[in-house]
């Protein structure tokens, strides 16, 4: 596997830690630069970040994405994968009327509420995607997506219909009806160079164990539970993210080999996968 860092760095200190001509710039506000661990920069970046906090209050860098490529081999050997839906949109099932028990969830972190209707969203706002997901973690996914599933007979995938809020859609949205335990192995934090569990009044580490952190910052390890060989879709029991605004903390959603074999086959889109370990 080879893991290289994508960050998108403040093109006005950019200058700092790289050459003018390096990575590729947006505009004149962003670098866009991909590292790998090796790299010796890599260890730099949180020394200029602070430099960039004290001296000018500024963030030495924004966004950022591990990329992982995987040899055919270790494609070949894996018996799970982590799902990861490319696409987000808006707006959510709640903005749209769908309804929830918050009752339920974590009085400290807001994860687990229950959903208690059919998904409801916004005729014309769903990608044209065969798998999307909304700001509030609701999976889509489409006829074409249902239609093959069904007829490779794979296990663990709840589909509903989806409501719009005027007339009736073609799409479903997708619950995992089984889960699997993340070993301590997984890690979590605010970014690649602050593994901090809380930040500015927000907890990211719940003391209940329903949320563990703010962003997934490794491959998932999971513990080796019964249910990895039953099904070909799970999610994880301990949730990732913050309630903040529409904002839910979510599982990360695995699959089986065939699953995988299905998204290829049918070129279904909207997919990328990363291979899970398993403990
Ligand atoms: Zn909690």
């Amino acid at each position: 596997m080879k893991e290289t860092l994508e960050i998108r760095i403040n093109y006005d200190y950019a200058n700092l830690l790289f050459k003018a001509d390096e990575g590729k710039n947006l505009g004149t506000t962003v670098k866009v630069v991909k590292l790998s661990k090796d790299d010796p920069r890599y260890k730099e970046i949180p020394v200029i970040a602070d430099v960039v906090k004290r001296k000018y209050d500024r963030g030495f860098f924004f966004g950022w994405e591990y990329r992982r490529k995987y040899t055919k081999k270790e494609l070949e050997l894996a018996k799970l994968f982590q799902i990861k839906i490319k696409v987000t949109f808006e707006p959510s099932g709640v903005e749209c009327g769908t309804l929830y028990d918050e009752t339920v969830a974590c009085e400290i972190c807001g994860a687990n509420r229950k959903q208690v209707s059919l998904l409801t969203l916004k005729k014309g706002t769903i990608p044209k995607m065969d798998i999307a997901k909304t700001i509030g973690g609701e999976i889509v996914v489409s006829d074409k997506f249902a239609n093959a599933v069904k007829v490779r007979n794979l296990k663990g995938l709840q589909l509903t219909p989806i409501n719009f809020e005027v007339g009736v859609s073609d799409y479903s949205q997708l619950v995992a009806s089984s889960e699997i335990e993340l070993s301590p192995n997984t890690v979590v934090g605010i970014n690649p160079f602050n593994l901090s569990t809380s930040d500015e009044g927000e907890i990211y580490k719940c003391p209940q164990g329903d949320t563990i952190g703010l962003n997934l910052l490794s491959e998932a390890y999971v513990l080796n539970n019964s249910p990895i060989n039953d099904c070909d879709f799970l999610r994880s029991k301990q949730n990732i993210g913050v309630k903040r605004g529409l904002l839910r903390p979510e599982p990360i959603y695995f699959c089986s080999l065939a699953f995988r074999k299905m998204i290829e086959e049918e070129k279904l889109t909207g997919f990328e996968f990363e291979i899970t370990n398993i403990e």
